[in-house]
């Protein structure tokens, strides 16, 4: 089973790579704050627990999160494989799903690297679709027209977490975490560095090239 988590820090761009990869591989998108913004957006008592960590910047608890992707993983959707995008975040979540799937069901790890004044940057212009969760930017990804998303015409808005206050906070929240993080799938071999900071399609290729799926431009 065909199973990869993308790693790196909030603006890097794992929320487009990984739609991409998704559609491109024939794999499901399972993106954990897509699926916490729709149980908010449902009003579940999921959704309540979940509003307060993410207007801060925090991480929710472990267990809730796992709870939640286990049950992702029953689906039929995740059948031929997933993209993992913002799960793990913890060590605990990878020790979980490595439980769950067993030691070879992540096959690789792609860390989407970044330097942060850009993520910072691309993080202030973000706007996202709330029926569809598509992301643009208000200078690099414009939509066709102002407002609406050009895949379904749903609303575009930006995320509460993404104002300047709450990006720093996630940015540190989220380095504490992924550095013994980066260092458990490097040990088990399975951890590739992509360089994050190129255009979509480029950073598309240098992912399939580093899974062996793409010859490397000359
Ligand atoms: P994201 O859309 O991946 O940037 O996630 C938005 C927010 O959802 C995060 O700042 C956390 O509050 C929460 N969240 C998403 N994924 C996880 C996770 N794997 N563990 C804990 N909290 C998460």
């Amino acid at each position: 089973m065909a199973r990869f988590v993308l790693l790196g820090l909030v603006g890097v761009g794992k929320g487009t790579q990984a739609k991409r990869l998704s559609a491109r591989l024939g794999l499901a998108h399972l993106a954990t704050g897509d699926l916490l913004r729709r149980h908010q957006e449902e009003g579940t008592e999921l959704g309540l627990l979940a509003k307060g960590y993410m207007e801060r910047g925090e991480l929710l608890p472990d267990d809730v999160v796992i709870r939640m992707v286990l049950g992702e993983l029953e689906k039929e959707a995740c059948r031929p494989g997933c993209i993992f995008d913002g799960f793990p975040r913890t060590v605990e979540q990878a020790l979980a799903l490595d439980r769950a799937v067993g030691p070879e069901g992540v096959r690789k790890v792609l860390y989407l690297q970044v330097p942060e004044e850009v993520l910072l940057r691309r993080l202030s212009g973000r706007l996202v679709c709330r029926r569809c969760q598509t992301p643009y930017h208000r200078e690099s990804a414009p939509p066709r027209v102002e407002g609406k998303c050009d895949v379904c015409r749903g609303e575009l808005y930006q995320r509460a977490d993404d104002r300047p206050e709450v990006v720093g906070r996630r940015l540190q929240v989220q380095q504490e975490e992924l550095v013994p993080l980066l260092n458990y799938y490097a040990r088990q071999g399975k951890l590739l560095r992509v360089n994050g900071d190129l255009g979509m399609e480029a950073v598309e290729e240098a992912i399939l090239a580093a899974l062996g799926l793409l010859a490397p431009r000359g």
